[in-house]
């Protein structure tokens, strides 16, 4: 059986990875100590192992957010990540966050977005992981205000800024409410993935792919949908799935019931990710070797979920290129 050890050895590629839920919970400790917050608090940072809900799971995020309001901190954050996440061989990263979650203290969209560029180009002078940064807006927040956030993208023109995401409560606000923002992110030349049928239903799937979207967040919910998954297969739309997460969540029920195997017997193109290293109190490696244990995923397998990744990435095809060959050459 494909090993932790080995797992943690090979080159890796993540795609879904929220900055402000996978800051490391030492780095969130070092935070507390410096803004003069009761460091007790972090205990709730990590999520309950079986939430009620999603809203349960993301209760999480009100206790680190106010770490997260500062430019010194959002760059200590992303060095902190990028070096966790080199530890485990991750070479490729796509990192996303929603600035206008922290703007708590007045910090303005460039400014958010620029020290999170400079912690992860510090770090790079370091460890040796390409990064890019997905931008998420939020479901609640208004049209006007994510338009407001798709123009400060286009106008700073920040090569690292690559995707653009929608997160938050699909079910309150769906993708039906979210077109006018869409549009403006793909016409500005952004990537645009949605997370969408996590705890909604496969019907948000396909919206998200009307709208444009290549890659889906999650996207489980189309496991008991057949025609969905058909849909996803294709239009080669790449299912960004987070195990842990998606149990945690109860977006899956239990392991048994996780729809990886589903997928790729249908042919829906599949990767692996964490979603939240530190709420979910995980790795990428350990999300593998889950895989490994509860859906007998083999090496070969491990290689494609990652080759996946690499081509549905929102990277140039230069840094595709090199990421190919990278695994290629590295797996067996
Ligand atoms: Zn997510």
């Amino acid at each position: 059986m494909l090993d932790h050890k080995t797992i943690q050895s090979l080159p890796k590629v993540e795609l879904h990875c929220h900055l402000d839920g996978s800051v490391p919970l030492d780095t969130l400790k070092k935070l507390a100590r410096k803004e003069g917050l009761d460091e007790e608090l972090l205990a709730r940072a990590t999520a309950p192992k079986k939430c009620a809900d999603l809203r349960e799971y993301l209760e999480s995020f009100d206790i680190i957010l106010p770490l997260l309001q500062s430019e010194e901190n959002l760059a200590i954050a992303a060095y902190d990540l990028i070096e966790q996440v080199s530890k485990e061989n991750v070479c490729y990263i796509e990192i996303r966050f929603a600035p206008l979650l922290h703007q708590q203290q007045g910090l303005q969209v460039e400014q958010i977005i620029q020290a999170v560029v400079d912690g992860i180009k510090k770090a790079q002078q370091t460890f040796d992981v390409r990064a890019n940064l997905i931008i998420s807006a939020m479901r609640h927040h208004t049209d006007q205000q994510n338009a407001d956030l798709v123009s400060r993208l286009k106008s700073m023109i920040e090569p690292a800024v690559v995707g653009f995401d929608f997160a938050g409560d699909e079910q309150q606000n769906g993708n039906d409410k979210i077109s006018a923002t869409t549009t403006l992110a793909l016409n500005a030349g952004l990537g645009l993935t949605l997370h969408s049928g996590e705890c909604g239903c496969a019907q948000n799937v396909v919206e998200a792919i009307q709208l444009g979207a290549t890659r889906i967040g999650h996207g489980v919910a189309i496991r008991n949908s057949p025609e969905v998954m058909k849909i996803c297969a294709e239009t080669k739309t790449l299912l960004e799935l987070c195990p842990t997460s998606n149990l945690q969540t109860n977006a899956i029920p239990d392991w048994d019931a996780y729809p990886l195997r589903l997928f790729i017997d249908n042919g829906v193109a599949c990767c692996i990710n964490t979603d939240n290293r530190t709420v979910s109190e995980t790795t990428l490696t350990h999300e593998y070797a889950l895989l490994a244990s509860h859906c007998q995923l083999t090496v070969a397998e491990m290689k494609q979920l990652n080759i996946n990744a690499i081509n549905g990435s929102f990277a140039s095809d230069l840094v595709k290129k090199e990421l190919l060959e990278k695994v290629t050459l590295s797996y067996p």
